[in-house]
C-alpha cells in the first residue's frame, strides 16, 4: 500500500501571503499529499536578520490565511524551540508523530536550492524526508547534478525525482514588508485577513 503524504512547508512567513498557500496547494496535489503543514521558525539559521513580526502574530497570520482551507494546519513545534530551529530535527518529529507508513516531504522553493548545501546534517535531511522543490512555471527548472561529487549520486537522483513544477506567484513576503512601511495597496498579494490583523497591530509600519 501506499504511504500517506505529509508535507511540510518551512519558512518565517513574515508575513504568510498568497503565493505560501496558492503554491502549498498546488504543490499538495501534485504529490498526492493528504495536509500541508506550516512551519514558522523562529528565525532561519540562513538568513541574516531576525523576522520583523514576533512568533506569536507570524502564527496567528497563517491562522488566518489557511483558516479555509481543511487540509492546511500549523504547528509552533519550531517557535516553542531555543533558536535555531534545524529541519532534519523537524522532520524527524512530524515522522514520529505520523508514524512508518507516511512518508514526511519538506516543500522548499528552488530560490533555495543553492542554499541546501549550507543546511544543518543536508545528507542526512536528503536521506530523511521527500525533499521537494518547487520552481515556479517559466524559470529553469533546478539541477542537483552538480552536488553528485559531495551528496552521492543516490541522493542527487532522489532530488531529481522530487522536483516539482507549482505556478508562477511573484509575491514575496520582502516586498509585502516594503509595500506596508511604503503605504502601498497590498489586496491581491495578502489574505483579507491577514491584512486586516496586520492594519490592526500595525505591524511592519
Ligand atoms: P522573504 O521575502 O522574507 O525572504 P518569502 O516570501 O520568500 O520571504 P519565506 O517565509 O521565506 O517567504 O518562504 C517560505 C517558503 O515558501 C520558502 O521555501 C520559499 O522559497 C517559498 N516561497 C515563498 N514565496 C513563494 C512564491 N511566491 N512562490 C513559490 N514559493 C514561495
Amino acid at each position: 500500500m501506499a504511504k500517506r503524504k505529509i508535507a511540510l512547508l518551512g519558512g518565517t512567513f513574515d508575513p504568510v501571503h498568497l503565493g505560501h498557500t496558492a503554491v502549498a496547494s498546488d504543490a499538495a496535489g501534485r504529490i498526492a499529499a493528504e495536509k500541508v503543514i506550516f512551519v514558522p521558525a523562529k528565525r532561519s539559521p540562513l538568513k541574516g536578520s531576525l523576522p520583523k513580526a514576533d512568533d506569536e502574530h507570524r502564527l496567528v497570520m497563517i491562522a488566518i490565511a489557511i483558516a479555509e482551507n481543511s487540509s492546511f494546519d500549523v504547528s509552533d513545534y519550531e517557535l516553542r524551540k531555543p533558536a535555531p530551529s534545524y529541519t532534519l530535527q523537524t522532520v524527524r518529529k512530524f515522522q514520529a508523530d505520523y508514524g512508518s507508513d507516511a512518508v514526511i516531504c519538506w516543500l522548499v522553493g528552488a530560490d533555495g536550492v543553492n542554499d541546501l548545501q549550507h543546511w544543518f546534517a543536508i545528507e542526512e535531511l536528503i536521506d530523511a524526508c521527500n525533499l521537494c522543490t518547487m520552481y515556479r512555471a517559466g524559470c529553469e527548472p533546478p539541477d542537483f547534478a552538480g552536488f553528485e561529487g559531495i551528496w552521492g549520486r543516490q541522493r542527487v537522483q532522489k532530488l531529481q525525482r522530487n522536483i516539482i513544477k507549482t505556478p508562477l506567484v511573484d509575491i514575496s513576503s520582502t516586498e509585502i514588508r516594503e509595500r506596508l512601511a511604503a503605504g502601498g495597496d497590498l489586496a491581491d498579494m495578502l489574505h483579507p485577513g491577514v491584512l486586516d490583523y496586520i492594519r490592526k497591530n500595525k505591524l511592519y509600519l
